[in-house]
């Protein structure tokens, strides 16, 4: 029996199946490559290139392979383009996790696992965030993700098809030895956009607010490694495959950094001086995001093993210092 990966040739996607084909399972990708990456396709994995919004495509995957568990990634995911153009993120996302349930529905196959968001909650009522907390997205991106989250809850009551939603919170990070990392055109995220100043590729780095109500003013966000979010990812499908019930949890290491801390862990990862400028706040970012992990702690067995801040940073660094153009290096 095989997992499917739906975007396994992106970020978290291709970290993911790096470790599950680490420990001996067998794996399908399925990626448009629209932003995932050829070269971050695992060679032990079998490929296919196509759009899950194809249903014919989709069910050729499905006939000509044995899946017994499907992990969702694949989707558009950056804030600023989701909240200009809201339709492209509902079509690529919710319509998306149509045809990919129409489908798993059609081949009867009952396991999901579904990468989700902080972002559904939007501006937290208190810190640390809870899973049972309200769900007010800001952004059109989190409300897709909302959506994706509530049409697996109507599909399991109607089809018995189970799945776990895991709402992560600022993933960082690369594989330790440097052979794939992050890459995004546009680049967004803070750590790769910080790295780039050493890099070269930047003249300095923006703090988008001074004024926050946080201790040094600056946000503070949850950064979690890409492989503790792979190991939730492997933990979440046995955990389905062991006919446990649908289940929500989030996933961040639980402890806050402003990002005036991570500048300075950056400085102090790259021995390097990072110039700073000092701008505006960017719209719709909450003071503050940090998750409480518990659930997916007690209920998952999972537990983050990259806590320390600058052990995060590194693994983004040497992923960065040796591929300065991502991908195309
Ligand atoms: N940020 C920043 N300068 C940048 C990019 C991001 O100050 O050039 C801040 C942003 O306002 C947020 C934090 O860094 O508080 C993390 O932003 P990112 O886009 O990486 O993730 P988000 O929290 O939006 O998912």
């Amino acid at each position: 029996m095989s997992i499917l990966v739906c975007g396994g040739a992106g970020y978290i996607g291709s970290h993911t199946v790096y470790k599950l084909i680490e420990q001996g399972n067998d794996v399908i990708i399925v990626d448009n490559l629209q932003s995932g990456h050829l070269k971050a396709v695992n060679k032990n994995a079998k490929f296919y290139k196509g759009d899950i919004r194809d249903s014919k495509f989709l069910e050729k995957v499905f006939y000509e392979n044995k899946i017994e568990s499907v992990l969702h990634f694949a989707a558009n995911s950056l804030v600023g383009e989701s909240m200009v153009k809201p339709l492209l993120y509902f079509n690529n996302n919710v319509y998306g996790m149509q045809i990919l349930l129409e489908t798993m529905v059609k081949f009867n196959i009952k396991n999901i696992v579904f990468s989700s968001t902080a972002a559904v909650y939007g501006e937290p009522k208190r810190i640390p965030i809870v899973e049972s907390d309200d769900t007010n997205p800001t952004n059109t991106y989190g409300e897709t993700k909302l959506t994706m989250e509530k049409m697996m809850k109507w599909c399991n009551k109607a089809y018995g098809i189970n799945f776990v939603a895991l709402r992560y919170f600022n993933v960082a990070g690369a594989l330790e030895d440097g052979s794939i990392g992050e890459d995004h055109h546009p680049e967004t995220h803070l750590i790769p956009l910080i790295l780039q100043v050493p890099l070269k590729k930047r003249e300095f780095i923006t703090v988008f607010g001074t004024d926050y109500p946080t201790a040094d003013g600056t946000c503070i966000r949850d950064y979690i490694h890409v492989l503790d979010l792979a190991d939730a990812h492997i933990k979440a499908v046995k955990y389905l495959e062991n006919g446990n019930e649908s289940n929500i949890f989030n996933l961040g290491n639980g402890i806050g950094f402003s990002v005036k801390e991570m500048i300075d862990a950056a400085k102090e990862v790259t021995k390097k001086d990072i110039k700073v400028v000092l701008g505006e706040k960017r719209a719709g970012d909450p003071a503050q995001l940090v998750a409480s992990s518990e659930k997916a702690r007690k209920i998952l067995e999972w537990s983050p093993k990259y806590t320390n801040i600058k052990e995060i940073v590194k693994d983004a660094w040497t992923w960065h210092e040796t591929h300065p153009n991502g991908f195309e290096d």
